[in-house]
């Protein structure tokens, strides 16, 4: 802690924490959103957010799919909490905007400059945030298109923006940047991987990335509901060696698909649908002191520790923390050297803007 102008400041941030008393801003209920920026924050003009697919999804099977309910329920939210902290999934999602302070603390040390267009790389679910106006919610990316201010804590990671890819894209991209960077580490040559949610942003990401990993000896293998445009892609570009077909919550024909598809298990499990209840379906299609990697922001800590327990399988349970070094960089280059998964990308989520 160092003191400021009658507050003592916390690199964290725990100096903006309401209630409880002496929680961190991610675990608070409420934290203090006033928009400017103390001695060591940033204060950013906010365009953008991209919320968590997991919290999208619950938000929108809420709201039954209304744009104006899902930007009603998002306003609510950040008014009662001061932060965009969905408390049916407890998950954020990150948001893109322009430096408008930089507080006298960082001034020399942010390497940043009023005006720099930034993502942030922290969870909007302990960002400091005052949404003025939705101005347009795109459902088909999970993104809201604002008028705010947010603030970034000394210790909140931030990529200043690419030039050489279109802002949504990059937006996209480093909302799952975790994802990519860790199956690049976890795969080995050679290894059977198995990514549920292939077809969706994260899934797409760690099928490129679990491809070379793996190499020409290994096997990389999708799971979605049914075949979809990008799991086509990822077919036809050789990402993926086979679709499995099937519902990721229901653990015995998730296995009996693999098994017809594919494998009867695979050495690595990666985790990247958007839904709960699929814990047990992806500890079952791992081998023995296999590893299950759970991106899902919906994956309960009990059920995935609990289930593996009651079917007696032991294998390595990894949280998909959203960080890891050079992820950021690590996603941005997914897209760059794979030249099909950027198309895809650009088509999914660059929508013309409103005249
Ligand atoms: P996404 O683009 O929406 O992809 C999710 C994919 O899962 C979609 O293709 C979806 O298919 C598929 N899916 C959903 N339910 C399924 C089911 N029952 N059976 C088979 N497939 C199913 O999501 P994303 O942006 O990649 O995010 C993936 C997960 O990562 C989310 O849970 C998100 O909250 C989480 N996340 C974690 C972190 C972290 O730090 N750990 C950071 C960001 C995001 P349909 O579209 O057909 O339903």
């Amino acid at each position: 802690m160092e003191e400021g102008v009658g507050v003592r400041l916390c690199r964290y941030g725990s100096h903006r924490v309401i209630e409880p008393a002496g929680a961190m801003p991610q675990a608070a209920w409420r934290i203090d959103n006033a928009p400017r920026a103390l001695a060591n924050e940033i204060l950013i003009d906010v365009d953008a957010l991209n919320i968590d697919s997991a919290s999208f999804r619950q938000m929108s099977e809420a709201c039954g799919g209304d744009p104006a309910a899902i930007a009603e329920q998002v306003s609510r939210t950040v008014r009662e909490r001061g932060k965009q902290h969905n408390p049916a999934t407890g998950s954020g999602g990150m948001l893109v905007g322009r430096v408008a302070e930089i507080g006298e603390h960082l001034r020399e040390r942010a390497n940043l400059a009023v005006g720099d267009r930034v993502a942030t790389l922290v969870s909007l679910s302990l960002t400091p945030l005052v949404i003025d106006e939705v101005l347009q919610v795109e459902t088909a990316c999970e993104r809201l298109r604002v008028r705010g201010k947010a603030i970034l804590f000394e210790s909140g990671l931030y990529a200043r923006l690419p030039d050489d890819l279109e802002l949504e894209v990059a937006l996209a991209v480093l909302d799952v940047a975790g994802a990519p960077a860790q199956t690049r580490r976890i795969c080995r040559p050679g290894d059977r991987v198995l990514i549920f949610g292939a077809g969706g942003k994260s899934g797409m990401l760690c099928a490129a990335q679990a491809r070379v990993a793996v190499g020409a000896q290994g096997r990389v293998y999708g799971l979605e509901r049914a075949a979809t445009d990008s799991t086509r892609l990822l077919q036809r570009e050789g990402y993926l060696d086979a679709l499995v077909e099937a519902d990721a919550r229901d653990a015995l024909s998730c296995l009996h698909a693999l098994s017809t598809v594919a494998a009867d298990e695979v050495d690595v499990v990666i985790n990247c649908v958007n839904v709960p209840g699929t814990e047990l379906s992806s500890i079952l299609a791992c081998r023995e002191r296999g590893i299950v990697y759970f991106f899902n922001m919906a994956t309960s800590f009990t059920a995935a520790a609990l289930g593996a327990e009651g079917v007696g399988r032991d294998v390595d349970l990894l949280i998909g923390n959203g960080y890891s070094r050079g992820h950021a960089q690590i996603a941005l280059d997914t897209v760059r050297d794979h030249a099909a998964l950027a198309d895809y990308f650009r088509r999914r989520f660059t929508v013309p803007q409103p005249a």
